[in-house]
């Protein structure tokens, strides 16, 4: 039997109170195998990042359920949620969140130092994982002096040092050029299909989430298994059903 490693079960998430509350999500549902590749699709606003935050136990949901690897989330005390982020989970998202001032290396050791492991094996797992990213010759470079490709992959390196299960990705492309946004997805496709590492990505790009084993459409906080209009990357063409969309729903919304 597959292994299960994410299962959210009727998320709800709401923001504000009473007549400023916005409901962002709206009961949905994911079960995530291990070594998936799933692309989280929606318009902006639609509640990807609250979801994925959700998933990745960086917020709580309002309803509903979170087991990961069997253990329910809201169980779990805080610092075990903080140990189990930390050894099962890297984050790659669009900002990049690198620590200007500090060099490239301690960056990417961050999560190691978190772990409590010691300064020799940090020091050695980061640069095995900038080697791996072919960034070692970067390694004392302040987080600042890089260009955004760069920048992308120690934030990948980072996500990379804890040999993680599931890579977390909110936009990982969203602010390279198109050239520099494909290398960093063929590095994490790479990761899926090398080492079995389980990615969920967060998109608004039709070609990326393409690549996915699997898509789930985000609209105004609930799935829908109509894909939403193909947007400015990649447009499909016009009929076409996307991979995934398996009620066979079309690119102009049309439900089958
Ligand atoms: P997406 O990632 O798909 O663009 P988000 O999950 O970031 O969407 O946001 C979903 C909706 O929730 C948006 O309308 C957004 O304005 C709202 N929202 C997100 N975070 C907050 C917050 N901290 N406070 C209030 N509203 C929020
Ligand atoms: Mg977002």
């Amino acid at each position: 039997m597959e292994s299960v490693v994410l299962d959210a079960v009727d998320i709800h998430k709401s923001y504000g109170t009473g007549a400023g509350r916005f409901d962002a999500l709206k009961g949905v549902s994911l079960r995530v195998a291990e070594g998936e590749s799933v692309a989280i699709v929606g318009k902006s606003g639609s509640g990807k990042s609250t979801l994925m935050h959700i998933l990745a136990l960086l917020d709580e949901p309002d309803e509903g359920t979170i087991t990961v690897d069997g253990a329910d989330a809201a169980k779990l005390r805080g610092r075990d949620v903080n140990r189990l982020r930390n050894r099962d989970f890297g984050f790659v998202f669009q900002q990049f969140f690198l620590i200007p001032n500090a060099s490239v290396l301690e960056n990417v050791v961050l999560p190691l130092k978190i772990a409590g492991v010691g300064a020799k094996e940090r020091s050695e797992r980061g640069m095995a994982a900038l080697r791996a990213l072919e960034l070692d010759d970067k390694a004392k470079n302040k987080a600042t002096n890089l260009s955004g490709g760069q920048k992308q992959r120690v934030v990948i390196a980072r996500a990379l040092v804890n040999n993680p299960k599931v890579i977390f990705a909110d936009e990982p492309t969203g602010n390279l050029d198109t050239a520099t946004g494909q290398v960093v997805e063929d590095i994490l496709f790479g990761l899926n299909r090398d080492s079995g590492i389980t990615l969920i990505i967060v998109t608004h790009d039709t070609e990326l989430a393409a690549r996915c084993d699997r898509q789930i459409y985000l609209r105004d906080g609930l799935e829908t298994d109509v894909a939403p209009p193909a947007n400015l990357h990649g447009a499909l063409p016009a009929g076409s059903v996307l991979p995934g969309a398996d009620t066979g729903g079309t690119i102009e919304g049309v439900t089958a």
